[in-house]
């Protein structure tokens, strides 16, 4: 069949029955982008529940790495569960998650000996860096950065500063957090370029932070996502870790890589930071790695999880269906070569969209690694003021046509489909998303 196929006008009666429901009853705290109703999906495809399918450029929230519903997740969630459902890792020991730990001290960056703790979201595994800085380091303060989002639950959300309505009614929140500038290029917070620069925003934390009032041997962590996701799919400069470890290493402050967003070959590797060939003390991760069903995985050295038995633990975390996920996730991504393909198809998609940017007036900056690709739009490139309205009215636009696509930061579109797709399918959405773009500067009278 032929995606993405539009048959009534989205959303359909049935999606305006069901939306109309869960506003009766479900958290008006959810985001919702828009009155998508989803009912199944295969692959790159969801169907919506009047029938409509789209393509989709979100990844179920970046989530569906190896793409919807594949067959051999299916086949070893049927397994999984005619044998074992739960049985508290906190307190027993089960197969699946000792090879799930196994593998991921493998494939995440640094040879050194490793371990990990289980949750249930990426929350909870920045939850547990968090306790496991603390614990190991006996330092009461993090840095992390402004624009990161690690999460809603008090501790992360401490750290999170991507926007206000994340923090507001919940003050105060856990002590001792100093943020930072994020190494946003395009927004320079120093109004520098790089290289110019030479990363004076690293220079920054070392002068005006750890020399003037964060006395650094009270500095467990950095905190960072190595690209940022929900602040706007920004991509630090070449070297910019490279310089950050240094500063670490000097004061002998742990780096904690949250990749619950980046990771599990979403860039293009398994933990994006290996695009700068940085071993972190830590990583949190969530989302991708076990196709949709919870699981948080905080993998660290070894000897910041060597603490007293019940200075952490969840009922839930790392449950056995979780886990056997988790684990053909990883020999999907293996045997089907999908960091090549996020690689490849990723560079056709950034290929597509800097032409757009040489195209069409709101199209201000492109930035991304493998399949993690944003797409800032602007009201004028000389001002670069974020164009929030034409953003949103892009998404919509797409949706209504049948890609299902959102927002990051202010006003970047957010392009994350699963790392299966092709160039073919992904051209496709992309020139769904050209139309819209087109149509959208039409209405709003953008030259
Ligand atoms: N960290 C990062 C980088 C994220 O992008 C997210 C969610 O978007 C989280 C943490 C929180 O994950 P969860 O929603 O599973 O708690």
């Amino acid at each position: 069949m032929n995606h993405p196929n539009i048959k009534v006008p989205p959303p359909g009666p049935k999606a305006k029955e069901l939306v109309e429901r869960d506003h009766n009853v479900i958290s008006s705290s959810y985001g919702r982008w828009y009155p998508l109703v989803v009912e199944r999906a295969e692959d790159c495809i969801i169907w919506d529940v009047d029938g409509n399918s789209y393509i989709d450029f979100n990844s179920g929230l970046v989530v569906m790495n190896v793409g919807h519903n594949h067959p051999r997740i299916v086949k070893a969630v049927k397994e999984q569960v005619e044998k074992l459902i739960h049985y508290s890792n906190t307190d027993f020991y089960y197969r699946e998650a000792i090879e799930l730990a196994e593998e991921l001290t493998k494939i995440t960056p640094g040879n050194f000996p490793k371990k990990v703790f289980f949750g249930n979201s990426g929350a909870e595994a920045v939850e547990a860096a968090i306790k496991a800085i603390k614990w190991h380091t006996r330092r009461p303060r993090i840095i992390g950065y402004i624009g990161a989002f690690h999460g809603r639950t008090m501790g992360a959300l401490s750290i999170t500063a991507s926007k206000p309505i994340y923090r507001d009614h919940f003050f105060p929140m856990m002590p001792g957090v100093t943020h930072v500038p994020f190494p946003y290029c395009y927004r320079c917070p120093f109004k520098m370029e790089y290289p110019s620069c030479g990363l004076y925003c690293v220079d920054f934390i070392e002068e005006q932070v750890l020399n003037k009032y964060i006395p650094p041997d009270e500095v467990g962590a950095f905190f960072f996502e190595p690209i940022q996701g929900e602040g706007g799919y920004v991509v630090p400069p070449p070297k910019y870790f490279q310089k950050l470890k240094k500063l670490a290493d000097k004061y002998d402050i742990k780096i904690v890589s949250d990749e619950v967003q980046a990771g599990m070959g979403r860039a293009g590797k398994w933990f994006a930071i290996e695009h700068w060939s940085v071993e972190p003390d830590v990583i949190s991760s969530a989302k991708g790695i076990a196709s949709g069903f919870p699981l948080g995985a905080m993998i660290s050295r070894a000897e910041l999880q060597e603490w007293d038995k019940g200075a952490h633990a969840s009922t839930f975390g790392g449950n056995p269906v979780s886990a056997r996920v988790a684990l053909e996730v990883i020999r999907i991504i293996r045997e089907e070569k999908l960091l090549d393909n996020a690689t490849k198809v990723g560079e056709h998609i950034m290929k597509r969209l800097n032409e757009f940017k040489d195209d069409y007036a709101v199209v201000g900056d492109v930035r991304g690694k493998g399949l993690m690709i944003g797409m800032e739009l602007v009201k004028n490139k000389e001002t670069k003021e974020p164009a929030k309205e034409i953003a949103h009215d892009v998404m919509i636009d797409s949706w209504k046509n049948g890609v299902a696509v959102i927002t990051a930061g202010i006003s970047t579109i957010r392009i994350a489909p699963p790392l299966t797709i092709t160039s073919e399918l992904a051209d496709k959405a992309l020139d769904i998303i050209e139309n819209s773009i087109k149509k959208v500067m039409k209405e709003r009278e953008v030259k």
